[in-house]
């Protein structure tokens, strides 16, 4: 079978073409670097079946970043049989700067003109004969995301001949330098000894390892500093005789749609101010519980009724309960109550059904509380990602990494790093192995650490089912602006912690941020449903495998005494998962979960503790415990059920609150501790695996560290609020010190050596 590779800029849709000619349904994003490792998959539309190969996106093939690298040794190694240079023909300029590269390959190329929809929407045309006679391959007009001209494409590919010889835009002007290199390499008898020598002439690491090199190289450059004759030769190449191919509309204006989008959502000012409210009309979509308040706009005075005082029958309340409470709740949080009555409804079948006591404990609060908790939230993890996707497909999401970079690059971290990051929303795992497309070692470091403070989907559970009890049982605030701000508050732990390590451990440079800008589309569909039904799988494989069996340990150790008894829920204060609790609980006393919450505030050390495994834990935690809190009386949660109908996870959290009396500050620190902490295995493994040599055991050190310190802040301002102006002030000295460091003006050992000079 005929192995093709795809090659390109990032963000050219290779991905979208990979998925459209083998239909498989990898991961499409509109940011650069979403593809890392290289993907296979079979293209069976035409006469033949061929494989096709996904390579991550470049620029170029310099060894510059590992995907260059990757993509390089991929094609001169594994020797396809030939290569599809994608080009995004809205941006063919920059584009072909990477083709002019691959032609130098003895390689069959043939391009594809990617996006075409794009071009022809905006009236421009491109002449696509005088381009092929210029390049000297076929080249294709196609559309990845409408799916055409793919077979014209992949039918040219098959027909083309195995056998040619790579060509150079730079024969004119490097010929003498050229022949010499690639003298070398033809007594060498290496494949692409054209390719080899060019690379060679630009002072190539790579190249130079190869015996004999060196020697070439001087004798071919004598002395010359070539890197930048060669890139500067290439796009003279391209703009004086490639570049007219494309022919503009006449009489165009020089706005387009996307433009004009871009003036508002990209302006120097509102830029982030509009990203901020973005952002907070999703989680009050999804979270909100006064979504609407009727009350308030209609001028009611006391606002409208709550449940209780409408009168209804009790089904009828139950019905009704799932969409008004006062005020309309969510479009998410109807989803939640929907999923939690027919959860609800489920174990309490199951329970009732099952009348040996140990068994019926174990299947309706261990398994099925733990597993109903989290699996609750689903609905609401869905309508955020969604969301998320929506933002990130239509290119919105790219505008703001590019926004963000004009403010972080002088603090030393790019624009870049901000797309892992970002992907942390999602997983850390995928996230981290993003990172991979950041060229700078110690920026890579960084943006590891701190990619867990960005809330991934497992801790959501946490922050809802948190945020649900502080509302319902304190009565206070409202869900939405509680999870938003911790939200936020993980992405400023992130941001201060970055430029921390990047001013004092982790100095280095921030290479340069070059991206495209994809023209506003709006989302695909079938993209969107790709997603959802991803988190959808995975979500649901966790909870049925870890989270189930977790709930079934922490029952189980629930339930036993030290000498193997089993006790009844009435006596779970002297099992071995309480003394266990019990034995850690002080370790979190400066956070406000610790000993001040007494004799069952060990609940809320075991759940920390079972986060470590998966996050979903946590929550799963809580349902579990919470329910054998209220079955041995230590919780009432009267109150609470009348309201909630019957919220499993949010139920638990408040059995957890009524039990132990923890305070608000520190139920928004023990949501902190959770986000700013180690991460779950996955995602610690993935980060031992990503991070340089020996810098693991740091990373974890540093998690502990910053969990600890974010989290006693958050506690000690939540519970004395002027602590805040000590933090402050701490703050405050902390960044006169790098601040002073940096300048060269407060290096203690400078400082010190100057002294020592004096006295001699
Ligand atoms: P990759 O980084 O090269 O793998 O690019 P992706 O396949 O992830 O695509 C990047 C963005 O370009 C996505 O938002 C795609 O929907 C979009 N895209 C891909 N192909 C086309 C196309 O033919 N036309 C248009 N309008 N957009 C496309
Ligand atoms: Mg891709």
């Amino acid at each position: 079978m005929k192995t093709f590779a795809l090659a390109g800029n990032p963000n050219c849709g290779k991905t979208t073409l990979f998925n459209a000619l083998t239909g498989a349904t990898a991961h499409v994003g509109n940011w650069p670097g979403v593809t890392v490792d290289k993907r296979e998959g079979v293209y069976k539309g035409g006469n033949e079946n061929v494989n096709i190969v996904d390579l991550p996106g470049i620029y170029s093939l310099s060894p510059y970043t590992p995907e260059e690298v990757i993509s390089r040794n991929y094609i001169l190694d594994e020797h396809p049989y030939g290569i599809i240079n994608i080009v995004d023909a809205t941006n063919l300029e920059r584009n072909l700067y990477l083709t002019t590269q691959l032609l130098e390959m003895d390689v069959p190329v043939i391009v594809a003109l990617n996006m075409m929809d794009e071009v022809e929407k905006s009236g421009d045309k491109i002449e696509v004969k005088s381009l092929e006679n210029a390049l000297g391959v076929p080249v294709v007009e196609i559309s990845a995301l409408k799916s055409k001209g793919i077979k014209q494409l992949m039918d040219r590919a098959v027909a083309m001949s195995a056998e040619r010889k790579g060509t150079t835009v730079l024969k004119g002007v490097l010929e003498k330098q050229l022949e010499t290199a690639c003298a070398f390499y033809q007594s060498e008898e290496i494949k692409s000894p054209l390719f080899h020598a060019v690379k060679l002439l630009e002072n190539d690491e790579l190249e130079l390892e190869r015996k004999g090199a060196k020697q070439a190289f001087e004798k071919a450059v004598a002395g010359k500093d070539l890197e930048a004759v060669i890139a500067d030769e290439r796009y003279k190449y391209i703009s004086s005789n490639l570049a007219h191919v494309k022919v503009k509309k006449a009489g165009k204006g020089v706005l387009t749609k996307s433009d004009r989008i871009d003036r508002v959502l990209t302006h120097r000012i509102w830029a982030i101010p509009i990203f901020i409210v973005i952002l907070f009309c999703i989680f009050h979509i999804t979270f909100s519980e006064d979504f609407l308040y009727v009350g308030a706009w209609a001028g009611l005075g006391g606002g409208l009724p709550a449940l209780d005082d409408l009168g209804l029958s009790e089904g009828l309340a139950a019905f009704v309960g799932i969409f008004y409470d006062g005020a309309v709740f969510s479009p998410g949080v109807i989803l939640f109550n929907v999923f939690d009555t027919v959860f609800g409804l489920i174990t309490d079948g199951v329970g009732g059904a099952i009348h040996t006591e140990w068994l019926s404990g174990l299947v309706s609060d261990g398994i099925l509380g733990g597993l109903f908790a989290v699996l609750g939230f689903l609905p609401q993890i869905l309508l955020l990602f969604l969301f998320f996707s929506i933002l990130e497909d239509t290119g919105y999401m790219a505008r703001i990494a590019f926004v963000l970079d004009r403010i972080f690059r002088r603090f030393g971290l790019s624009g870049r790093a901000f797309m892992p990051m970002i992907m942390g929303f999602g997983c850390s795992v995928p996230a981290m192995i993003n990172t991979r497309t950041l060229a700078d070692e110690k920026e890579r470091t960084a943006t590891v650490r701190v990619i867990p403070f960005f809330s991934c989907g497992a801790k959501l559970p946490i922050l809802v089912a948190i945020a649900g009890g502080i509302v319902t049982y304190f009565g206070v605030s409202n869900a939405d602006l509680i999870t938003y701000g911790m939200y936020i508050l993980g992405v400023c732990a992130a941001v201060v912690c970055v430029l921390l390590m990047r001013n004092t451990t982790l100095k280095g440079e921030t290479p340069p941020f070059i991206m495209e800008l994809p023209a506003y589309h709006w989302p695909s569909f079938k993209n969107l449903m790709l997603h959802l039904w991803d988190k959808t799988k995975h979500f649901v494989k966790k909870a049925f495998t870890i989270i189930f069996v977790s709930t079934v340990i922490i029952w189980l150790f629930s339930h036993l005494s030290w000498n193997w008894r089993y006790l009844p829920d009435e006596q779970m204060q002297d099992s071995i998962l309480a003394s266990v609790g019990m034995f850690v609980q002080p370790v979190f006393t400066p956070l406000g979960f610790g000993s001040q919450l007494g004799k069952f505030g060990w609940v809320f050390a075991v759940a920390a503790l079972t986060g470590l495994i998966a996050k979903e834990n946590v929550v799963a935690t809580f349902g579990t415990l919470g329910a054998c809190l209220i079955s041995m009386g230590a919780a009432i949660t009267g109150s609470a059920d009348e309201i909630l109908a019957d919220e499993e996870g949010i139920t638990a959290a408040i059995a957890m609150i009524e039990a132990t009396g923890i305070s608000i500050p520190a139920l928004i620190a023990f949501i902190a501790f959770n986000m700013t902490t180690i991460p779950c295995f996955a995602a610690c493994a993935t980060a031992k695996a990503e991070l340089p040599k020996g810098k693991f055991k740091w990373t974890v050190l540093f998690w502990l560290l910053s969990s600890y310190i974010i989290c006693a802040a958050v506690y000690t301002i939540g519970y004395r609020w002027w602590t805040l102006f000590i933090w402050l002030a701490v703050v405050a000295v902390i960044t006169t010190f790098i601040a002073l460091r940096n300048l060269g003006k407060f290096d203690i050992i400078s400082i010190f050596k100057r002294n020592k000079k004096g006295e001699e």
